[in-house]
């Protein structure tokens, strides 16, 4: 993540007696994406239902607030509100000046982005840097929200990259954190499942959702993630799938059943080895005929 520039403009203004609720959508604009390579103008589709599923929340209440950032390759950017200044926006076909503006912001900014992409090499998508900075921003507008105003934050991640178990302790890093911050953390999976972010909701009380029909995204946003977290418990929303709860192991970063675990810093390793890689701890060598193996757990 070599961008942490934040949109510059003026903060959202909080008043003391609002309960304001302020939702962050990640969407991975990445070219590398399996779906947006066998059809690139898949991303036009998802972008559309995106901004329409933001301008929803927009509309639900008025002190209702909205970031959006794109999640590419070797970035992750606000775009909107962007890093300049905000746009002058005139009524067009009636339509309420706030939502063309997201729109027209949100569609200018992530152009920027995807027209400066130079390299064809496929990379994975920076979704825990993308979160990190999520997490940053609710931060900052809770420090600076008057005392006595409520801010109830939540992210939404919209991607359709599969899991990349290279960023795991990134990802475990920003699940806690966001889970003591209490921001609620929301996935919609557009391609694969991903049973890492899948982890990460559990982790934050938000919902997981791999969406059974692409053509379909706008209403599988609006069903399942427009209400918020405290009204969800009285809606009947798709049933939590069984989480799936492995680990990375450290040295090669892939998924793992059974594993070894190290019993000064719980650095989690697929084979057995005396010196451990993180704390260059030293352990004895198992004997060859003990029969049992050491430090060896079910995780
Ligand atoms: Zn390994
Ligand atoms: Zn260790």
């Amino acid at each position: 993540m070599n961008n942490i520039e934040l949109p510059s403009e003026t903060q959202p203004d909080i008043t003391s007696t609002d309960e304001t609720s302020l939702l962050v959508v990640i969407l991975d604009s990445n070219p590398g994406q399996k779906m947006l390579r066998d059809n690139p103008h898949i991303l036009t589709h998802c972008v559309d239902s995106v901004i329409a599923f933001a301008n929803s929340h927009l509309m639900q209440k008025a002190q209702n607030k909205l970031a959006i950032m794109a999640c590419h390759s070797k970035t992750s950017q606000f775009i909107f509100p962007g890093p300049g200044r905000p746009l002058d926006v005139r009524q067009i076909d009636g339509q309420y000046e706030a939502f063309t503006n997201v729109e027209k912001t949100t569609k200018q900014n992530l152009a920027k982005i995807l027209s400066s992409e130079t390299s064809s090499a496929i990379t994975e998508s920076l979704l825990a840097g993308a979160i990190a900075m999520a997490l940053c921003y609710i931060a900052r507008l809770n420090r600076i929200k008057p005392p006595g105003a409520k801010l109830n934050s939540r992210i939404l991640v919209v991607t359709g990259s599969g899991c990349s178990a290279s960023q795991y302790m990134n990802y475990m890093n920003v699940f806690f954190t966001a889970q003591k911050q209490n921001v609620v953390i929301d996935v919609c999976a557009l391609d694969q499942h991903l049973s890492l972010l899948q982890q990460g909701c559990d982790i934050t009380n938000g919902l997981y959702l791999k969406v059974p029909q692409l053509q379909g995204l706008l209403q599988y946003l609006l069903w399942v993630f427009l209400p918020e977290p405290p009204i969800r418990e009285k809606l009947v929303l798709p049933p939590p799938v069984k989480v799936d709860y492995r680990a990375a192991c450290f040295c090669h970063r892939e998924l793992i059943d059974i594993g070894y675990v190290c019993s000064v810093c719980l650095s989690i390793f697929c084979k057995f080895s005396p010196i451990c890689t993180t704390c260059h701890t030293v352990f004895k060598m198992p004997a060859p005929l003990a029969g049992k193996t050491k430090k060896k757990k079910k995780i």
